[in-house]
């Protein structure tokens, strides 16, 4: 799901580190919490919240959401952060998109966010069957948001396209960190790259999606090179951005550099939306698609989005079909 970079050494003592006070992970004790595990095990999904080891699960699937990964749970890459594991990846089953619709029809959701472990072994690194998964879930859920968190795929624009294709509402492709971190952080991937990307999703659409981009504060990145994140993103046209805490899952992933304290993260919001993001969420737990739905495209791409699904059938149809309309395949 995300980009790679080299695993660090064993550091104990600072995995160790404790914690401050506002990093708190709270354990489930909620019947929804365990009514979400229950239908993610039946459905024999995968999440990032449980592969990425996310701080938090409890609050979400106590709130009856979660984030597919899809594509498996082996990533062929190996960030220096993240937990999900490397390793030859399994063949795609092509009863998963259905099996994510399920999930989001029987969770009832009205944003459903979908990410992917990177497929390099894939020539079109997973994105078909994103695309797929897209439709499925628009086929079973009309209505419903479609939030995507991408990997670079490799800078094939063909791919890229395979995805807009899908008319998903919101495009999210991390950058994980700032420039000079790329290569340690990230590093099969490109800070440039990511940026193109994000650009080129929403030219392939005419601008009709919403783009989104998350970074990680606390690697070693100064102010300055944030803030410079900032800028470079919004020049790509990326109106929402969240900012978080990165936690090191194990003693053989990236150290933290420091704990950014909570009124910082206040802080970088504040510049964040002086600067012109639409939305920013930025705390020490926010990550990618914490609380996703609290950011809701602007009512023109939406309308351009259901106009797209529409024009595709050839007739003059109202408000009421788009329920029907949103089943069709695009
Ligand atoms: S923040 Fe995202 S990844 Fe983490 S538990 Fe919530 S939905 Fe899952």
């Amino acid at each position: 799901m995300s980009t790679c970079g080299p695993k660090m050494k064993m550091d104990p003592q600072l995995h160790r580190e404790q914690k401050p006070s506002w990093i708190k992970v709270r354990l489930p004790n909620n019947p929804a919490f365990w009514s979400t595990k229950s239908l993610i095990t039946d459905l024999k999904l995968v999440t990032v919240c449980e592969e990425a080891q996310c701080p938090n699960r409890w609050e979400c699937w106590g709130q009856g959401t979660a984030t597919f990964m899809i594509a498996g749970d082996k990533c062929t890459r190996a960030c220096g952060f993240c937990a999900v594991k490397t390793a030859k990846p399994d063949a795609l089953e092509s009863d998963e998109p259905a099996r994510v619709a399920e999930a989001a029809s029987r969770m009832n959701l009205k944003h459903i966010v979908i990410t992917a472990v990177a497929r390099d072994d894939l020539k079109d690194g997973g994105a078909e069957h994103f695309r797929e998964t897209i439709r499925a879930v628009r086929e079973v859920n009309a209505g419903i948001i479609i939030e995507v968190l991408v990997p670079d795929f490799n800078d094939r624009d063909w791919a890229l396209q395979m995805v807009m294709d899908a008319r998903p509402h919101i495009f999210n492709h991390n950058l994980e960190t700032v420039e000079r971190l790329t290569p340690l952080v990230r590093s099969r991937a490109k800070y440039q790259r990511s940026l193109t990307v994000l650009k080129k999703a929403k030219q392939m659409v005419n601008g009709n999606v919403s783009t989104k981009s998350g970074i990680m504060l606390g690697l070693g990145e100064r102010q300055d090179e944030i803030l410079k994140a900032m800028d470079d993103l919004l020049e790509h046209d990326v109106t929402v951005l969240t900012l978080g805490q990165y936690l090191r899952p194990t003693p053989k992933h990236l150290p933290v550099v420091e704990y950014i304290h909570p009124d910082q993260f206040a802080e970088y919001k504040q510049i964040a939306l002086d600067k012109g993001f639409r939305h920013c969420a930025s705390g020490p737990l926010v990550r990618s698609s914490y609380h996703a739905a609290d950011f809701r495209p602007e009512l023109d791409v939406l309308d351009a989005i259901e106009a797209d699904l529409r024009s595709l059938t050839g007739l003059e149809l109202g408000p009421e079909h788009l329920p029907v309309l949103q089943t069709l395949k695009i």
